[in-house]
């Protein structure tokens, strides 16, 4: 049905899920309703270019074997069909040719969602818009009212039956509790970019970096630090501030002790080498890393002492979810929808708390946003991030999403 009204055209549909997100959980996503039949799909993005992991992480080594990348492309029938479909040689046929058991870096993984994007576009039952989701209403007996915003000439609003956030995260970049006189932020994504950081830090000045943090990504910044001052930054240096000793994840009898938080992979590899208290002060690193090691209750204090005299700093202290659509209750002028996610089931409650209150009709969510909740063998509880484990959750609890 199309309607006009003075100021916009909108045109209404009625679709069997609105996805709202083109990186990897949205991918995971569609290609798993297609799968069961749940179509038509509208599916939103700005871009359609595989989200952060294509913009921000080429560079970046990966932190997962190379066959769960192949796993991922092969897991759906829709997605085989594209690999099928595509004239070699393409990603995929990349991908097999790297050692399955290491990892790779991140390029080949994003080759490989941009052409299963391609692929999904042409895929009949699917039909994408470029915009964004701004704001959404259920109404139990229509579904959700959907308004995408393309551009602010053209908005538009379509009923579906579910709305599926994968919406994805951000780094956390919370202010730091004092001012440093002459020091400036560093974006982790730039720090995580060897091309985009050797562009950023002067070659020819002495230049100080900050790094917050003994995360994954810290680690691999730290590397891509290391690797430019022991090369064409001699002038560079490095102080690491870190609360806590270096975790790694460990391989067990059949599964993986901090699978999901542990450090893996060449990040892992580098930092036993060269961070660990016993072999740290005679690695190369030491030349250009300053290690400061300092209790959460001292924070303030240490950052006192040691950040004067920094140019930048770059917090890697984890990431925050990205902005959500606003929700209502019955139109756009309805009571405001606060959701909490059930990371057992993928769907929405209206909370208070996780599981409390009712459940959000329609409503789902995937992703680094709104990942699966997994309990290891020692009883210790995690977030499940990662291509795959996004893939082996949707695969699970896709039947349910009614
Ligand atoms: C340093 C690093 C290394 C990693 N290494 C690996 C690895 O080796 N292996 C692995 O499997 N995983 C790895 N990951 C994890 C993985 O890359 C990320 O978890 C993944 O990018 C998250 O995918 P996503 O689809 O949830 O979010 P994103 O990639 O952030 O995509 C979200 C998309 O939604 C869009 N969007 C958001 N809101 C709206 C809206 N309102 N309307 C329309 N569109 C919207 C955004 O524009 C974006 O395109 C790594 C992550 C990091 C940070």
């Amino acid at each position: 049905m199309r309607r006009f009204a003075s100021d916009m055209s909108i045109h209404r549909s009625k679709y069997a899920a609105v996805v709202v997100g083109g990186g990897p959980a949205g991918i995971t996503v569609v290609g798993n309703l297609l799968e069961q039949k749940k179509t038509p799909i509208l599916w939103v993005d700005g871009k359609f270019e595989a989200g952060r992991v294509n913009r921000s992480y080429r560079e970046v080594p990966s932190n997962t074997k190379t066959k769960l990348f192949i796993d991922f492309a092969e897991a759906v029938a829709p997605f085989r069909k594209i690999i099928d479909e595509t004239p070699s040689p393409h990603a995929i046929d990349y991908l097999r040719k790297l050692d399955q058991d290491q990892g790779c870096h991140l390029a080949h993984a994003a080759d490989m969602l941009l052409m299963l994007t391609e692929g999904l576009k042409r895929t009949p039952g699917v039909e994408i818009r470029r915009g964004r989701v701004t704001s959404a209403s259920i109404d139990p007996a229509k579904g959700w009212s959907v308004h995408v915003d393309q551009s602010p000439e053209k908005p538009s609003e379509v009923i579906s039956s579910r709305l599926i956030l994968c919406t994805g995260s951000s780094p956390t970049d919370t202010p730091l509790p004092l001012e440093v006189k002459g020091m400036q932020s560093l974006h982790l994504d730039t720090a995580l970019s060897p091309s985009l950081l050797s562009k950023e830090l002067s070659a020819n000045k002495e230049v100080t970096v900050a790094v917050i943090g003994a995360s994954h990504s810290a680690i691999l910044i730290l590397m891509n630090l290391y690797n430019l001052a022991s090369t064409s930054h001699s002038k560079l240096h490095i102080r690491w501030f870190t609360r806590h000793p270096l975790r790694y994840a460990e391989f067990m009898d059949g599964w993986i002790l901090r699978d999901n938080t542990g450090l893996k992979g060449a990040a892992a590899a580098w930092a036993r080498q060269n961070l660990e208290p016993e072999v740290f002060d005679n690695s190369p690193v030491s030349k250009f890393v300053e290690k400061i090691s300092y209790k959460r209750e001292h924070e303030f204090e240490t950052y006192q002492q040691h950040l004067p005299g920094c140019q930048y700093y770059v917090q890697a202290i984890g990431y925050m979810r990205d902005p959500l659509p606003t929700l209502t209750q019955g139109d756009s002028n309805g009571a405001e929808i606060t959701p909490y996610y059930n990371h057992g089931d993928g769907s929405f409650s209206t909370g208070p708390g996780e599981g409390e209150g009712e459940k959000i009709p329609g409503l789902y969510g995937a992703g680094i946003a709104w990942p699966e909740r997994v309990t290891d063998p020692q009883g210790n509880v995690e977030y499940a991030v990662g291509f795959w484990k996004f893939m082996r959750f949707v695969k699970k609890v896709v039947g349910q999403w009614n």
